[in-house]
């Protein structure tokens, strides 16, 4: 089985971590920063095999040059020609394969937030890294891409199985819920997560992963039955403040 770890770097970024015991390779998805990262895989006695990145921004790859120095890892990531990204060793898309010891990762490609950006699948095992594309309870904003681009993500992602578990790069949750409820007050299951999503907060764990059955049922985006739909609700977000 795999072992998924967060590591909370920056103002609410995250950093996860996923190892293999049987061949010892750890993946590290989306390395905002260097240090943090390579402390804790060192604390969990974890050798960081492989980098997989989502998209060029900054507080998904800084950490790459300094991870690969300090442990000469295999840097995964995105073509994109307007932004490359550092340490690189092999690009990959949509329908390609990654693998961690015995077991597939499939890349989606998921544009939107940014002109190119790749989500990670492992259908085995039930695990999916988003980047910042499908946020707990909420999306990525559409700096480079389309909401027609954006919605057809959120479709594709929703047909996932129910159980898959979703590792977002970023703890926007409670921010995320504040919008929900206003979208969809009358909506039961939403006022119960987002019971939750406080105390959780409270106590200062996190709320992440989550799941495709919790995001069905709950996340606005996930749920917008149009793209005129996803577009309103995108716009709405974007100059929202709860
Ligand atoms: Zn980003
Ligand atoms: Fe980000």
């Amino acid at each position: 089985m795999l072992e998924v770890v967060g590591v909370p770097v920056l103002a609410d970024n995250y950093v996860w971590l996923m190892h293999d015991k049987a061949s010892g390779e750890t993946v590290v998805v989306d390395p905002a920063v260097d240090a943090a990262v390579l402390a804790a895989a060192a604390s969990l006695g974890w050798r960081i095999s492989q980098i997989w990145n989502t998209h060029w921004h900054d507080d998904h790859v800084a950490g790459n040059v300094g991870i690969k120095a300090a442990t000469g890892c295999r840097i995964i990531a995105p073509d994109d020609p307007e932004h490359p990204i550092p340490g690189v060793d092999r690009i990959v898309g949509e329908g390609d394969r990654v693998g961690i010891g015995t077991f597939e990762g499939h890349v989606l490609s998921t544009p939107g937030h940014t002109r190119v950006h790749l989500a990670y699948h492992l259908p085995d095992v039930a695990i999916l890294f988003t980047g910042d594309t499908l946020f707990a309870l909420g999306c990525g904003r559409l700096f480079e891409g389309t909401p027609d681009q954006m919605f057809a993500n959120m479709r594709r992602l929703a047909a996932l199985p129910p159980e898959t578990l979703i590792y977002c790069a970023h703890e926007y949750t409670q921010a995320n819920a504040r919008f929900a409820v206003t979208v969809e007050p009358g909506n039961a299951a939403l006022m119960e997560r987002v019971r939750e999503i406080d105390t959780e907060r409270a106590a200062g764990r996190p709320t992440v992963p989550t799941t495709i059955a919790d995001e069905r049922d709950t996340n606005p985006f996930l749920r917008a039955s149009t793209v005129a739909e996803f577009a309103s609700r995108r716009a709405a977000k974007d100059v929202f403040r709860g």
